[in-house]
C-alpha cells in the first residue's frame, strides 16, 4: 500500500504545475476542509448550504451520448458571465473555494476560461469529453491555474463511437488528455461504467495504462438509466454495482492513481450525496436542483443575488434531502422514481429541461437497484487515507439515523 501511495506522490510532485499544485493545495485542500467544517457547523442548526456546488454552465454538446439527460441537441442555454462570477462569488462569501462545471460539454462556453481566470483564490473541476481542450486551451488553464479537467472515457474506439454517437471520439478524447497532462495539469480520467465498458475500464491494466500516461485520478461513475433515451440495456446490475465497490477499495491500496468515488462512506456504506446536502446543482437554465439528474426545480438563480439564501431556505431541497433519506442509502431516482414525482409535484417545482419530458420520463422509469449495498454487505476502505478522508470530510453527516434505525 505504501509503495504505490508515494509512487503516486512522486510522480505528481515531478509532472504537476508547481503554482497549479499550490492552489489545488491551498484552495480545494485547506480551504476545502474548511468549508466542509463550516457546513457541519450549519447542519447543526439545520441549514444547508452545499460546500460542493455543481453548475452545468451550458446545455451544448459536440457529442450525442447514450443516456445522457442534458437538452445537447437544443438551442443554446448557458449561464452568461456576470451572473457565473455572481453565483460563484455569494458561494465564496459564504466559505465555498470548490466547484464542478459540467454542461453539455464546458468547453464549448465561451466565456469559460476568462470565468475561470476571475476567482484564483477558488478551485474548479471541469467534466469534459477532453476534445476542444487544444495544446492552446491547456496552456492558458495552466496560466490560470485553478482548474483540473475530468476528462470523460467510455470505452475503446469502438465503444466510444458508439457510446458518444461520435467518430474518432476515443482518439481526439486522449489528445485533449494529452495536452492537460503535457501542461502540468491535474487531470483525471472519468467513466460512466455500463454493459459495454465494464469488462475493459473496470481492470486493473487499465488503471495502470492511466498513471503510466500520467493521468493523477480517476473517477467511476455508475451508469444511471435516465433521460429522454434511457438505454436501460446499459445498466449495471446490483452484483456489477459490488464488483464495483469491491474493485475501487482494491486498487486504492495497489496502483500508484487516485481514485474518487461519491457514494460510499468510510466504512463501505452508500450515500447519496444530494441526501446529505454536501452537493447541489445549477442547470443550464439557473435552475437550482438536488442533484444533476433531478431536473425539477422550485427556485432559479437569476431570481435572486444570493445562492446562499435561494438554498438554505429552499423548502423544496429541504423536502428532497429529507425524503431521500428517509427511504434509501441508495439513489432515490433509480429506487423511487415516484417519490420523485410525488416530491416535485408536492411543490409546484418546474420541469427543467428545454424538452419539458421530465415528468414523463419518471413515470417511463422502472425502479431498479443503485450503490446501496445491504445491510452486512459494506466494504469498508482499506486505505487508511481514504478512511480517514471519508470520516472527516465525506460521510452521510447523520442524515440516516432513523432509516438506519429501522423507523
Ligand atoms: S439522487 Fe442519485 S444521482 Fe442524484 S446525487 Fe443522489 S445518488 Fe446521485
Amino acid at each position: 500500500m505504501l509503495i504505490p501511495s508515494l509512487q503516486f506522490a512522486a510522480r505528481t510532485l515531478a509532472t504537476a504545475d508547481k503554482r497549479h499544485l499550490a492552489k489545488f493545495m491551498w484552495n480545494f485542500g485547506f480551504k476545502g476542509v474548511r468549508s466542509v467544517q463550516l457546513f457541519k457547523k450549519r447542519i447543526k442548526k439545520g441549514e444547508y448550504f452545499p460546500p460542493f456546488l455543481y453548475l452545468s454552465i451550458l446545455n451544448s454538446c459536440n457529442l450525442r451520448c447514450q443516456g445522457c439527460w442534458v437538452d445537447v441537441d437544443k438551442p443554446q442555454v448557458k449561464i452568461d458571465f456576470d451572473r457565473l462570477n455572481q453565483v460563484v462569488n455569494d458561494a465564496r462569501e459564504h466559505g465555498n473555494s470548490f466547484f464542478g462545471i459540467l454542461g453539455g460539454e464546458p468547453f464549448m462556453h465561451t466565456e469559460l476560461l476568462d470565468f475561470l481566470a476571475q476567482h484564483p483564490d477558488c478551485f474548479f473541476q471541469v467534466f469534459t469529453n477532453g476534445q476542444l481542450i487544444t495544446d492552446k486551451v491547456a496552456k492558458r488553464l495552466r496560466q490560470i491555474g485553478n482548474a483540473t479537467p475530468l476528462v470523460s472515457i467510455e470505452g475503446n474506439e469502438v465503444v466510444s463511437n458508439e457510446r458518444r454517437g461520435g467518430k474518432d471520439v476515443y482518439k481526439r478524447t486522449l489528445r485533449g488528455l494529452d495536452n492537460c497532462l503535457n501542461h502540468g495539469l491535474l487531470t483525471g480520467v472519468a467513466t460512466s461504467l455500463c454493459q459495454t465498458n465494464i469488462d475493459e475500464l473496470l481492470t486493473e491494466d487499465w488503471l495502470r495504462s492511466l498513471a503510466k500516461r500520467g493521468v493523477h485520478y480517476a473517477w467511476y461513475h455508475t451508469y444511471r438509466p435516465v433521460g429522454p433515451q434511457i438505454h436501460e440495456e446499459l445498466a449495471l446490475t446490483p452484483e456489477q454495482a459490488r464488483r464495483v465497490r469491491q474493485f475501487v477499495v482494491d486498487m486504492r491500496v495497489k496502483v500508484p492513481i487516485a481514485i474518487i468515488d461519491a457514494y460510499y462512506d468510510g466504512q463501505g456504506k452508500a450515500l447519496c450525496p444530494m441526501a446529505t446536502g454536501i452537493s447541489h446543482h445549477i442547470g443550464p437554465s439557473g435552475s437550482i436542483e438536488p442533484c444533476p439528474i433531478i431536473q425539477f426545480a422550485a427556485e432559479n438563480i437569476h431570481d435572486s443575488d444570493s445562492i446562499y439564501e435561494q438554498m438554505t431556505k429552499s423548502e423544496f431541497l429541504r423536502d428532497f434531502r429529507q425524503v431521500a433519506a428517509q427511504h434509501t442509502r441508495g439513489c432515490v431516482v433509480l429506487e423511487r422514481p415516484d417519490l420523485v414525482q410525488q416530491i416535485a409535484k408536492k411543490h409546484g417545482a418546474k420541469d427543467s429541461t428545454i424538452r419539458q419530458t421530465a415528468m414523463a420520463e419518471l413515470e417511463s422509469m422502472t425502479p431498479r437497484g443503485s450503490q446501496f449495498l445491504p445491510t452486512g454487505e459494506e466494504i469498508p476502505e482499506k486505505h487508511p487515507a481514504y478512511w480517514l478522508a471519508k470520516k472527516i470530510l465525506f460521510n452521510d453527516f447523520g442524515v440516516y439515523k432513523n432509516l438506519d434505525k429501522g423507523k
